[in-house]
């Protein structure tokens, strides 16, 4: 086992020393390599995210829920079992902050302040400036899910600018190195290729990842960009309770621009942007919204980018990587979702084109967009994930106009919201996006079954997706006949042996 580990990362440099060979005639400099950065990086990016930490067990860590931050230990699915995983699964909220205030400080540590500053300095004329890190923890800090923040002060009054550090120090928010590099390198690019349009996002001044040594000495992987002014919209009206129908109007109508923007720059394939020798490029796919998917693709036709999603949920949740409570149900639902790309896919045919893909901020909640207090769209913020998509996905019903609530307990319909959206394209002459709102189809397929850990939660969505693609049986009926259906599918067979009683 430690043989073939060693043989591997004996492999990994000889390709690594072989590329930069090859490269050897363009490479002006160091900062060259990071244009070679995103194929390093995909290389190392394993087929697990984590092993599992209990000594001896060779199976992979549970994506997503698998890592505990109260026994700092990422566990398989047989080590997460209640008989041999004692930690309370709920947490008190004291409990929660004190846990969260000390991976923090785990982070913070590893952050050189003084290399920092020397960097934002010199990035910005040699004007003085001082990092500024949260006293308090969790979101009116600055922290997502995924990311933390500290304020970049400069002493002659020019605008702040963040620092972004992917929060790898969490066994529960489980974010691989491999991973957490590939995703800042994509925003990097993504950022910059939104520089040259009139969307409003921050403008990225630079960027750096540990595993090649192109961090500066920040000693984590990080971007460093412009801080935005604005408030993220949580769908409040000026008054501050919820906005009005006119208020949200101005909303969609300042969106539908920006929308209408992102459709003037498409790209051949499908994937997310990285930068390939000084020109940002189409390239794998950075995870998905839940960030539970290894980097995949890229892709020139939205058949195999639909189908590479669904096959990725098919390979972890075979392998115990995700869904590990219903597997057997997951895996009949993104099989399903497998077998009807079609239905979302865009038809070829001899006589047409090659099919265009354009930008998408996958996250797309509402928050991510700033607003200041007269309700305009001030920026758009957290393009970490957002990849090059088919048309329909990229202009059709998305999170920011979803109900919410619709969404997660399986009523399947165009909201209010979807709707007014949609108007609002159609007022300003953009049929070719208002042609892509006909049904909730791609946004159930990446919604999927949402990291639900219980099969109560993520039966609604389950029976949603069936509906939202045709499916008029009973759920019992249904699963029934698939299981018939795919008695041959060995992966499938593997799940249902293991979970008989
Ligand atoms: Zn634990
Ligand atoms: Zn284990």
């Amino acid at each position: 086992m430690r043989e073939s580990v060693y043989m591997r990362v004996h492999v990994y440099i000889l390709v690594i020393y072989f590329s930069i060979w090859l490269h050897r005639p363009t490479l002006r400099d160091k900062s060259d390599l990071y244009y070679m950065l995103p194929g390093w990086i995909l290389f190392f990016v394993p087929s697990r995210f984590f092993d599992c930490s209990v000594s001896g067990c060779e199976r992979p860590s549970v994506r997503a829920n698998g890592g505990c931050d109260s026994c700092s230990r990422h566990l398989c699915l047989a080590h997460l079992s209640p008989c041999l995983h004692t930690c309370d699964e709920v947490l008190d909220d004291a409990t929660y902050e004190s846990q969260i205030t000390a991976e923090i400080n785990r982070l913070r540590s590893l952050i050189n302040d003084v290399a920092v500053c020397q960097l934002a300095s010199r990035l910005n004329g040699g004007t003085n400036c001082k990092i500024e890190h949260s006293s308090k923890v969790g979101p009116s800090a600055l922290m997502g899910s995924a990311n933390y923040h500290a304020c970049i002060r400069f002493q002659d009054g020019s605008p702040s600018w963040l620092l972004r550090v992917p929060r790898v120090t969490s066994c529960a928010v489980g974010l691989p190195i491999t991973l957490a590099d590939y995703l800042i390198a994509s925003e990097y690019a993504t950022l910059k290729f939104l520089e040259a349009t009139s969307v409003p996002a921050p403008r990225a001044f630079s960027y750096g990842v540990c595993s090649n040594g192109t961090d500066h000495g920040v000693g984590v992987a990080f971007l460093l960009m412009e801080e935005l002014p604005g408030r993220p919209w949580a769908g409040e009206g000026v008054a501050g309770t919820m906005a009005t129908d006119e208020e949200k109007v101005r909303i969609w109508s300042e969106l539908a621009d920006i929308l209408a923007e992102l459709e003037r720059h498409p790209f051949p394939k499908a994937g997310s942007l990285c930068f390939q020798s000084s020109n940002v490029e189409v390239s794998a796919v950075a995870s998905d919204r839940f960030g539970v998917l290894t980097p995949y693709g890229p892709f020139h036709n939205s058949a195999a980018y639909y189908t590479a999603f669904a096959e990725q949920y098919l390979e972890l949740i075979a392998d115990g990587q995700l869904y590990t409570e219903f597997p057997v149900d997951a895996y009949l639902v993104y099989r399903f979702l497998k077998d009807n790309v079609s239905q979302i896919a865009e038809q070829g045919g001899e006589t047409k084109s090659p099919e265009k893909f354009f930008l998408k901020h996958v996250d797309d909640k509402g928050d991510h967009l700033l607003v200041d207090d007269d309700l305009h769209i001030t920026g758009i913020i957290d393009w970490q994930m957002a990849r090059v998509v088919p048309r329909r996905e990229a202009f059709g019903p998305s999170l920011v106009t979803a109900d919410m609530d619709a969404l997660c307990t399986g009523k399947v319909s165009f909201s209010a919201d979807d709707i007014a959206l949609a108007d609002t394209l159609q007022q300003k002459g953009r049929s070719s996006m208002t042609s892509c709102v006909v049904d909730e189809k791609a946004r159930r397929f990446f919604w999927g079954l949402a990291l639900e850990s219980e099969w109560s939660d993520a039966f609604p969505l389950a029976t949603a997706i069936l509906e939202a693609f045709g499916i008029r049986q009973d759920w019992a009926q249904w699963r029934e006949m698939e299981l018939k259906e795919y008695e041959s599918d060995e992966r499938l067979k593997g799940l249902v042996q293991h979970c008989r009683p």
